[in-house]
Formats: C-alpha cells, structure tokens, sequence
C-alpha cells in the first residue's frame, strides 16, 4: 500500500531515497563502505512490492555469500516483504538447472564434485607434473581463474601469459591439467562450482524455452557487491536479463577483494557507459561507524595509489564520537590471542552480545590459534558463521530425527523439549559444550537449533514438531540458517557486508597482510590493502588492530609490522593498552521518556571511559524501548550499542 510505500522510505535519507525510488530501469549506487547500499537496495525492492510495481516472486536479488542473502531476507521480512528470492549466484543457479537438467542436459542434476583437488591432483598425475600442497593448490586456482575468466583450455596459457599470473607450472602445462580436469568431470557426469553457472548460462543461451521460461519469472534483477562480480556471473546475469535492463547493481571499487580470484571492478565502474540512460547514484554518509573508525578507512584508501577513473569515494561519518581505534603490539601470536580472547571475556562479561564482536583474520591458519584462546578464555565463538549451515552432517542428522519423530505423531504442542530430546538421542549435551574444536562446531550447530525453536515457540506457542520441521525445510531451502551465538571468528574476505559492534583485526604483519605472494606485485599488495579497508570497515563501535612480533612464544625471528600501518598507527614505542578491568559499575534499567533518556545516555557516553559510577550496562524494558522507536527510530541501533556500556532487552 502506499502508506507501507512511504514508511520504506522514510528510513532512506536524500540519495537513497532517489535509488530506491528507481524502480524500474538500470540503477547503480557506487559507494563507499557502511553507506546504506544494502539497506538501499532492501528498500528499494520492498518500495517496489508495496507500490505494485514488483511481483516479489519476480524479483532475484544476488548476493556474494549464503549469510548475506539470508540477511537480505530478513532485512526484507522485517520491511513486510516475502517471496523476493535472495540468493547467491551459485544458490539461484542450482535451483534453476536441477529444474532444467532433463531437459538440458538430458538426464537429471549432475552431482557435485567432492574432492576438487583430488581430481585435479589425478589430472596433474596424468600430466606427469610431480605436485605438491601447494603447487596443488595453486593449480586449482589457476582453473578456477581460468572458468571465471571464461578462458578454455586452448586460450589459457596466452590469457595467464597476458594478465600476468603467478602460474605454478608452465602455461602451456596448467592448460593441459585444466583440460584433463574438465574431460575426468565429464566422465563421470559431475559439476564443480563454475559448472553450475556455466551450464545454468549454457542453459539459456541455447534452449529458447528454458530462456523464455526464466525471464517470465525473474524480472527483476539486483546484485550486491557489484564490484565484485567475475565474467561468468556477468554472463549468466546477462543471460538472466536477455537484453533487458530492469537491473539495479551497487557496489564499492574500493572493496574489490576477489579480482586475482577473476573478479573485476569495471562492470561496475563501466555501468553507465553500457547503460547509458542508468540513474547513477553516489552515496557519502557513513551510518555504520564511528568517527573514528571512518577516519582510520579514509586514512587508508586515501594512502593507496590513485586509480585512474576511480571517482573519488570518500567517507563522511553521521554516528556520534566513539573511542579512538586502538593498535596494540604483542611479543607472539598466542599472547596477542591471549589479549583479544581477555577483552571479548572483558565485553560479554560487561553485558555485550557475544555475537556483537569479530575477529577477523587474513589466512585460515590463523584460526586456531583464536580458536584456542578464546576456548581458553570461555567465550563462545562461531568459525563458519551460518555458511553452509543445513548442510552440516550433524544438521541433516537432526532435522532426519526431527522428521521421523514428528510423523511418529506423538506430540500435540511442541516447547522445545521434543526437540531438546530427539537432540539429546544423538548424544548432543546442551549444558556441556566441548571446550574447542569441531565438537564444539556441531555442538554450536544443534544449539543454534534448539534456540531457533526456543524463538518460534516464543511466537507461536502452538507451534508443534510437524511445524517445526516445515519451517527447517523452508529456511534450508532459502540457505536461511539460524543465528548461532557466539564471537565471530572469520577471514576478512568473509566478513564482507557484514559488521559489528566491536571488529579486532588481527596479524597484521608483513607477509601475512599483504600476504607474502603479492610482494612482487603491486597490484596484488593494493587488493591486500583493500582488504584491510573491508575489515575495518566492519566495525560499528570499536575497533582493535594488532600485530606480533614472532609467530611463536621466545621465537627470535622478528616480524616487521604491516606496511599499511605506515600513517595509521603511532610509529613505535607501547601500544599495547592494558587491559582494563572495568571497577564494578551498576546495571541499571532504563525507563522515561524517550528524550530524556537520550540524555542521559549521551552523558554516560561521554563517561563512559572514566567514571565508574557509569552502569556497566542498562536495560530496557519493552515500553522505553516502544518510545524510543516511536519518537526516533533510526536511533535506536545507536542507543543499543553504547561504548563501554553493554545493553540488553528486559528479559
Ligand atoms: P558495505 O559496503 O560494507 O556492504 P553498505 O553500504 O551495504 O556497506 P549497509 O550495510 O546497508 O551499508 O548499512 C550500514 C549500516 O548503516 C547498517 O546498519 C544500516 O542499517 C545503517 N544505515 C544505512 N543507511 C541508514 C540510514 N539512512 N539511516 C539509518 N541507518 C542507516
Ligand atoms: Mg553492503
């Protein structure tokens, strides 16, 4: 309705509002970090659905990974829209070919292949190419670069000469390994990842019918992280649109974190050159971060090389001061775990969400070490996010339990203890967590279950097992995984999109960031340095960049601190603060009118780091809470992220 219509908008400031008011016709928001380009294209679809404009079935928005996409159809549930399919391109590609396999390929979905490097490793063997990890590895890359780039076996090698890749072997001896690779798949009637979006955009290209079947259902089209985008999603986007251009695209060229994997940022730096009538759309208020943290972003892109026709994307902070970002430099890499692990303790013991912080790193082998220390310290923590979340083993055996206790019919209400039960038949413990590790992983798993039931319930209590298990169905179908508590421990490459309230970026040293293969070049390093931009962009309150010195404890090799800091962080001397162990600070429960308490909690804001008569955290109940959403919505994220003063809802 138009009221609906009105009330979508109302949460967009100027510019967003003329994006989301684009709704048909090419559109593309360039834009910096925390912008509100998500948001944007949130309310633009949900602007489009409510002025009847959009079918939200006919809507295929793209994202770049399974949480994103989940997260845009939460952000679009909460605006009154359902049925937009959200989907990263790999997700909106399976579903379209397992439904035109028969008739395209002429049997049913081939499956997926589940040892990538091993077929490769074969197909090297074949080759005589004597490989290791590495070189394997590397080999892998190299065709799946070669995919993404839609280079075939015969152009690769004059293709990887000219784009000057790093190849682990002879051009001419990576062609043939791709070429064995390709024939050994096709042998036994399996996919890999690019597969899917090459046979999905083979599919349409060459069977009118197929085409004109999907193009009747999806007509409206929306990629997030734009910048992002690799030659064979364009190709399969273009196969979407047939020539049409109901295409809103948004991204940030300073963001482009994937371009050696094959991505390039010029579909988005070139959009208004292939649609020439686009409404083009700049966005420069940062509503995610602090200051501070804003500061430290544009310090740093504003360090790298210019690009030629790169615009000029800077960042204008709109939140309110927060805390300086802190550098802190530690003797090895388990004490500089050690320290992050004691303040996330320090933060969740002072009333923080331990799903509010992250810990981003660069390389998966940094990990474990956080893994550790944070098992060490007693905090919760999440490694895969909700990445792959139903297709976990011990997921699809709970919801296979679930499903036969439910048919066994013999639970007319659910409460969760029906679920808590069939849970425990498998061993799970729900009060005793192994301490790390994998067990720890499929333990998280199934209490993300049992808390997502805990929720429904909250809802609906005649909610009963069947529904339940109706309702997991629907959410593994859309990738829609349940929040699983805890600190969030991920690459940086991951964390694109997303953010938090407290973002520790950790080993930042030579070597690792930038990473050692980049050193010999220059364009490698600058995508390095824009990765450590997406990672501090993540972070809406505080933000922690450390570094160690050696890798382990008494190691005598000293590494130099990472060259990105150069401008950023204070030359020398200590900067490791000491923890601080906040005095014993009230809690204190927060009821009033909504600019009275806007008052005080600006005061204690300002306090916050010196006196202790400043509540540890305050809780508001459900009628402040109405208030403050009534007299000022947009600032209601700000009240419930203080610095240094937790806040929870009353339970
Ligand atoms: P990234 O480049 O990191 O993906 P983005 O440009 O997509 O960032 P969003 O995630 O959409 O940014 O927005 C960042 C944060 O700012 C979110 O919490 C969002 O809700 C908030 N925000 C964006 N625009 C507004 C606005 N007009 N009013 C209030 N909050 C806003
Ligand atoms: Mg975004």
């Amino acid at each position: 309705s138009q009221a609906e219509a009105e009330a979508v908008l109302s949460g967009l400031d100027d510019e967003q509002r003329t994006a989301a008011q684009a709704v048909s016709g090419p559109v593309c928001i360039l834009a910096g970090a925390g912008t509100g380009k998500t948001r944007t294209i949130t309310h633009r679809i949900a602007y489009g659905v409510h002025t009847g404009t959009y079918v939200p079935e006919q809507v295929l928005a793209v994202t770049f990974t399974a949480r994103a996409a989940g997260e845009l159809r939460s952000r679009l549930a909460g605006l009154g829209v359902g049925g937009v399919q959200a989907r990263t391109f790999h997700a909106a590609a399976m579903r379209q070919l397992r439904y035109f396999a028969p008739r395209v390929l002429g049997g049913p979905m081939p499956s997926l292949i589940e040892n990538k490097l091993r077929v490769v490793a074969s197909a090297a063997t074949r080759n005589r190419l004597t490989t290791d990890r590495t070189s394997l590895r590397d080999l892998a890359s190299e065709i799946e670069w070669a995919k993404t780039t839609l280079a075939t076996p015969e152009d690769y090698a004059a293709r990887a000469k000219a784009a000057g890749r790093d190849t682990p072997f002879e051009p001419a001896a990576v062609a043939a390994v791709y070429e064995s690779y390709e024939s050994a798949k096709q042998r036994d009637g399996s996919l890999d990842f690019e597969d899917l979006l090459l046979v999905t955009a083979y599919a349409l290209e060459e069977h009118q019918d197929v085409a004109r079947q999907v193009r009747a259902q999806y007509r409206h089209f929306v990629v997030d992280e734009y910048q992002d985008v690799n030659p064979l999603q364009q190709r399969l986007l273009d196969a979407w649109l047939g020539g049409r251009a109901e295409l809103c695209v948004v991204g940030d060229p300073n963001q482009t974190i994937y371009s050696f994997t094959g991505a390039n940022p010029d579909y988005l730096l070139g959009f208004a050159d292939r649609y020439p009538d686009a409404e083009v759309v700049k966005l420069e208020r940062d509503y995610r971060s602090t200051p501070q943290v804003v500061g430290l972003a544009n310090k740093l892109i504003g360090m790298a090389p210019r690009r030629k026709g790169l615009p000029g994307l800077r960042l204008l902070g709109q939140r309110p001061e927060g805390a300086e970002p802190r550098f802190a430099e530690y003797p090895d890499e388990p004490a500089e775990a050690a320290a992050v692990a004691a303040r996330c303790r320090a933060l969740i013991d002072e009333g923080l969400p331990a799903a509010e912080i992250a810990v981003l790193f660069r390389i998966n082998a940094q990990s474990e070490v956080y893994e550790n220390a944070l098992a060490a310290a007693g905090v919760p923590y999440v490694l895969k996010g909700g990445e792959r979340f139903f297709e976990r083993p011990e997921v699809r055996e709970a919801v296979l339990l679930l499903r036969g206790a439910a048919a066994g019919g013999n639970d007319p209400g659910m409460l969760v203890p029906a679920v808590r039960d069939v849970l425990a038949s498998t061993g799970w413990a729900e009060h005793r967590p192994p301490p790390g590790g994998a067990a720890r992983d499929r333990w998280q798993s199934l209490a993300a279950l049992v808390d997502l039931a805990v929720d429904l319930v909250a809802e609906n209590p005649s909610l009963d097992l069947a529904g339940f298990v109706t309702h997991l169905a629907e959410r593994a179908d859309q990738q829609h995984a349940p929040t699983v508590q805890g600190v969030t421990l991920a690459s940086m490459h991951a964390a694109k999109g997303l953010e938090w309230d407290v973002v520790f970026v950790v080993g930042l040293v030579e070597g690792v960031l930038p990473i050692a293969q980049s050193f010999s070049k220059p364009d490698a390093v600058e995508e390095e340095r824009r990765l450590l931009y997406v990672a501090i962009t993540r972070a809406r309150e505080q933000l922690t960049l450390s570094w160690s010195l050696s890798r382990n404890p008494g190691g005598r090799r000293s590494r130099p601190r990472s060259q990105f800091l150069t401008g950023l962080a204070p030359e020398s001397g200590p900067t490791a603060p000491p923890a601080r162990r906040p005095a014993k600070r009230p809690k204190v429960v927060l009821e009033g009118e909504a600019g009275e308490l806007f008052e005080r909690l600006r005061t204690w804001r300002s306090q916050a780091a010196q006196s202790a008569s400043v509540p540890a955290y305050v809780v508001f109940t459900d009628a402040t809470l109405q208030a403050i959403a009534e007299s000022r919505p947009a600032n209601l994220r700000e009240l419930a992220g203080l610095p240094g003063i937790g806040a929870k809802k009353l339970e």
